[in-house]
């Protein structure tokens, strides 16, 4: 099927599900709330470049990613449009950002007096991180706030043109912590605007907070999950009201067919024996491609039906027991659709007992991705 793949396993990106989740929430969202698409950790797993090009054209208005790696791949790539760097940088990395536009995150004094030593032939942008109640990075208090203002001062090739902060719960079902999160953010930002002229890029909202609350977002949201057709919990997903499109989809054929008899076993340790006479099948995929050995005993789609994957998963190799007999390179899907049916992130992610955010994450770059 695809002549320049040596192996039957692939993902399939559906681009046009990430610009129909871009449109959906740029419906619910009032004008002046704009979108940065987080393409982080290669995009969730999707690959940055396709996604961040597609999310571009679909109306996202800048990109945002963990590293600054991550930013200089984008723009590689040829890609112009903003981006953010949401982590943190070495303060000699400044210079490489400010030379290819690329924005930073920064929260600390000592930082920007490290920072204020350099000479740059190009402005260098930064956000203010405000930490609200994540309590990961961000400044928390208002002598941190002051100290950080006045060191900015004191060189005129770097801007202050944002400030923003993370919610810890906005994808839970209560709403307490997240109020308390607002409030302190609201309060941060009027001392800064107390203290600084010029404009400032807000914003405070992953995907959750979006759809959650599509009016309180500020000028600019940061959609991840939800980009990539993946609720953030099952409470964002029963009580927000926003249908996504899944775009992630994995797949693989059978390469051997076999009959076996009752009492014969599969693979290591033995852990699954035949009562009967089955047909099992092999598939190239295992732990080593990021489908977890947890991952024994789930279902995946052949012929568009469910059958269970028996024995422990290898580092390579996955068997399944089947109905009947199939041929070789009959196709196998273990997320996504198949004729009629779908095996959804979730179910994966719930099953690993884990979230759906890792799933695409640690299904690692030897199974290429397919770009519909
Ligand atoms: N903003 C920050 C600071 C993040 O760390 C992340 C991702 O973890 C996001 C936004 C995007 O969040 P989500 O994928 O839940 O939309």
């Amino acid at each position: 099927r695809f002549v320049d793949l040596h192996r039957s396993t692939w993902v399939e990106i559906d681009l046009n599900a990430i610009a129909y989740n871009i449109n959906t929430i740029k419906n619910k969202m009032p004008n002046h709330t704009k979108v940065i698409a987080v393409v982080k950790a290669d995009g969730y797993g999707h690959g940055s470049i396709p996604v961040a090009k597609k999310a571009l054209d679909s109306g996202a208005e800048a990109l945002a990613v963990a590293l600054l790696e991550e930013a200089l791949e984008l723009r590689d790539a040829g890609i112009t449009a903003p981006i953010l760097v949401l982590g943190w940088v070495p303060p000699a990395s400044a210079i490489i950002a400010a030379e290819q536009n690329i924005t930073l995150t920064f929260f600390q004094q000592e930082w920007i007096q490290q920072v204020n030593t350099y000479s740059f032939t190009k402005p260098l942008k930064l956000h203010l991180k405000l930490d609200s109640g994540m309590g990961r990075i961000g400044i928390r208090t208002e002598e941190e706030l002051h100290a950080i203002l006045y060191a900015l001062n004191k060189n005129s090739s770097i801007y202050l043109t944002g400030v923003y902060t993370h919610f810890a719960t906005a994808d839970e079902p209560e709403s307490t912590y997240f109020d308390v999160q607002k409030k302190r953010f609201e309060r941060g930002l009027s001392l800064l605007q107390d203290n600084w002229n010029g404009n400032l890029d807000i914003h405070i909202g992953n995907s959750a907070s979006a759809i959650r609350l599509p009016e309180g977002m500020y000028n600019y949201i940061r959609f991840g999950i939800a980009m990539y057709g993946l609720y953030p919990s099952k409470a964002v997903k029963e009580q927000g009201d926003i249908e996504l499109k899944q775009a992630f989809s994995l797949h693989s054929q059978l390469v051997h067919v076999k009959q076996i008899q009752a009492g014969d076993s599969i693979s290591y340790g033995c852990t699954y024996t035949a009562k009967k006479e089955e047909w099992i099948g092999t598939i190239p995929i295992g732990y080593g491609d990021g489908w977890l050995r947890k991952m024994q005993g789930f279902s995946i789609l052949i012929n568009g039906k469910r059958m269970p994957i028996v024995g422990r998963i290898c580092m390579d190799q996955t068997m399944v027991r089947l109905d009947r007999a199939y041929p070789v390179e009959t196709k196998v899907t273990f997320i996504g659709h198949q004729n009629d049916a779908f095996i959804p992130m979730d179910e994966v992610s719930e099953y690993a007992e884990t979230i759906n955010y890792e799933i695409p994450c640690v299904i690692n770059k030897r199974i290429p991705r397919i770009y519909k």
